[in-house]
């Protein structure tokens, strides 16, 4: 063999190794994850690997020669497959998520990325289209999404979803000039079920309540979860008329009351719930999802205080009230350091008229709106920490007159009674704050005298006593003010170190025209006097209260008949005035002076 014809023939054998083997790379290559199909250049499948017949479900004898037209899912109109064969033609490539059918009619999304093939001339002479299936990952994110819009245990729209379709709803509402309504779920006592019978028995109730707030409304409203035991429900489109609406949604709410007030069995448990619902109504106009929420919220609320199992409609005085108390207890913050607050002083007085001390009223001088009294803002002052401040001060400066007072020989011996909140009471220091505030001042402990309230017997009773012993061990006087129309228990009676009873002034004021209020006082004044304790009625305001006081043996009074709670000036004017009449001459005093 010549030397030219040996190099050739290596050549050629070293050239069909090579062709071999990129053949045998782009076998591997071609049997990948993902589907491939080959078509001619008329589109007719000429060639698919084993990816793609496991994901279409069909194989290869009924796809070749066919054109890929067969796996058309009819959700993508013509102009889709216009633009895209458009693009191949003109770029040689497209790519995009395209919806297609299984063999078993089972429509899936797939990514495809179609490549014209092209010969020495450019011309097509193959399509390659590559694609992977995306249900699965379609799937995986449709789970993400309900995960995040979701509440797990119910399977509602959680607070996410259900904000998104109130907006969406209030702009509809808007836009149709029609009006619709959410409605606040609260069970009420839920946190009893959970404690007393176990959180997957709450959970079950949850579930529960969830179906059943489904069967109340239509297919189109929402119902969703936002938290524990709370819930909403919207209804959309009820009418263009806000009292129609207003009508309507009040039967859908009793409907929910009702249906959820029917017994629940789980476990062999039957167990009995009720609800709260607030509701209220949108459409007509201007406000916010977060305003109508709150409004919602609120109504809620009105119907716990209401003794739940009940509905109430969001009401504008309501909104009013709460704004009004808001803005009064950010004012309150203010009193005390601009000097707002003062004390009244109402005489309080013997069976002979005698003055023998007053009780000191918190007044609050409001910069707009005048003077201001304790039963409005006392409770206000309570729902927060400000009652401490308040009831400081207050100790503070009653302590500050007494120590005036024991300057003057006609004054020394006056008591001050003060009143103090159940919410004071109860802190732990509050005894050795009394004693700090009488040292301060130097005041002869038993000049002092602190009103309690029947609502101390709520805290912990132990306590309770222990802290009156200690104020008892102090010198300071005990009284139980507004007596009678607390918690009706006399067993604490005995348990607690009291000096006096205050019989209520409403009682007071019923003798003479309520045989039962009179036989309530008799009764008081009995009851104090088996327990050798002091009475004192408040609130007299007529002589004939006076006389059937005093008839019965009451014998300290406290009233209008004597004189109103006045300011410091005032009151040491008419309490001079009264020593005076009673020391200067033979003249008997008359009350109501
Ligand atoms: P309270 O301790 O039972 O005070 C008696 C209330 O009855 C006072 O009202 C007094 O002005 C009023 N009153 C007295 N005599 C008569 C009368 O003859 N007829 C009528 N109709 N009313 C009479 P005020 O000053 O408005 O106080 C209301 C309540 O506010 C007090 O009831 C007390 O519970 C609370 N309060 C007042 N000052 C303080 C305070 O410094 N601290 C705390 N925690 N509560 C206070
Ligand atoms: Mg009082
Ligand atoms: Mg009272």
């Amino acid at each position: 063999m010549e030397f030219t014809a040996i190099t050739t023939m290596v050549n050629t054998m070293e050239f069909t190794t090579e062709v071999e083997e990129a053949l045998r790379i782009s076998e591997v290559v071609f049997e990948t994850n993902e589907a491939i199909m080959i078509t001619d250049a008329h589109a007719n499948i000429i060639r698919v690997n084993q990816a793609f017949l496991d994901t279409t479900g069909y194989n290869s004898i009924e796809v070749i020669g066919r054109n890929p037209r067969m796996m058309n899912s009819g959700r993508h109109d013509k102009a889709f497959y216009i633009e895209m064969w458009q693009q191949l033609l003109h770029t040689g490539l497209w790519s995009g998520e395209i919806l297609d059918k299984r063999k078993n009619g089972e429509i899936y999304p797939k990514l495809a990325k179609i490549t014209a093939v092209k010969n020495e001339q450019q011309q097509t002479t193959h399509y390659v289209a590559v694609f992977s299936d995306l249900s699965e990952r379609k799937r995986s994110e449709e789970e993400i999404r309900h995960l995040a819009f979701y509440d797990a245990l119910t399977n509602l729209p959680n607070r996410h979803l259900f904000l998104d379709r109130f907006r969406a709803a209030l702009s509809n509402a808007s836009r149709l000039n029609n009006f619709g309504a959410i409605l606040f779920i609260d069970l009420d006592r839920f946190k009893i079920i959970n404690d007393t019978l176990g959180h997957d028995y709450g959970d079950l109730v949850l579930i529960e309540v969830a179906a059943r707030l489904k069967s109340c409304v239509r297919e189109m409203d929402t119902v969703a979860r936002l938290g524990d035991d709370e819930f909403v429900v919207m209804i959309e489109n009820v009418s263009e008329n806000e009292d129609d609406t207003s009508r309507k949604v009040g039967l859908v709410a009793e409907k929910i009351r009702a249906l959820l007030a029917s017994p629940y069995h789980f476990n062999g448990n039957r167990y009995l719930s009720s609800t709260s619902i607030g509701v209220s109504l949108y459409g007509g106009n201007e406000k916010s999802v977060d305003v109508l929420l709150q409004h919602a919220d609120m109504a809620m609320y009105q119907a716990k205080s209401a003794g739940r199992n009940s509905i109430r409609f969001f009401d504008p005085v309501m909104q009013n009230k709460v704004a009004a108390h808001a803005a009064l207890e950010s004012d309150l913050r203010q009193a005390i350091a601009q000097q707002q607050l003062h004390l009244h002083y109402q005489l309080q007085v013997d069976s002979n008229h005698r003055p023998m001390g007053a009780e000191a009223l918190l007044r609050w001088d409001h910069p707009e709106r005048g003077l201001v009294l304790p039963d409005v803002f006392i409770p206000i002052a309570e729902e927060s920490t400000l009652i401490l401040e308040i009831g400081h001060w207050v100790m503070d400066t009653a302590c500050k007159q007494l120590a005036l007072w024991a300057e003057n020989n006609q004054t020394r011996n006056l008591t001050l009674a003060v009143n103090v909140s159940a919410k004071q009471f109860a802190i732990p220091s509050f005894v050795d704050s009394v004693a700090d505030v009488l040292k301060a001042h130097q005041v002869n402990p038993s000049r002092l005298k602190l009103e309690l309230t029947e609502s101390v017997m709520l805290e912990d009773m132990t306590a309770t006593v222990e802290k009156m012993h200690a104020l008892k061990a102090l010198g300071v006087g005990l009284a139980m003010d507004d007596f009678g129309i607390g918690y009706s228990s006399l067993s604490y009676l005995k348990q607690l170190p009291l000096d006096q009873l205050k019989i209520d002034q409403s009682f007071v004021q019923g003798i003479t025209k309520d045989g039962s209020d009179a036989m309530l006082v008799q009764t008081i004044i009995d009851l104090a006097a088996n327990f050798n304790l002091n009475v004192i009625a408040e609130g007299v305001e007529t002589q004939a209260q006076l006389t059937f006081l005093k008839h019965h043996e009451c014998m300290s009074f406290q009233g209008f008949l004597f004189g109103k709670a006045l300011p410091l000036n005032e009151f040491e004017r008419l309490f001079h005035r009264i020593v005076n009449e009673l020391t200067g001459a033979f003249r008997i005093l008359k009350p109501g002076i």
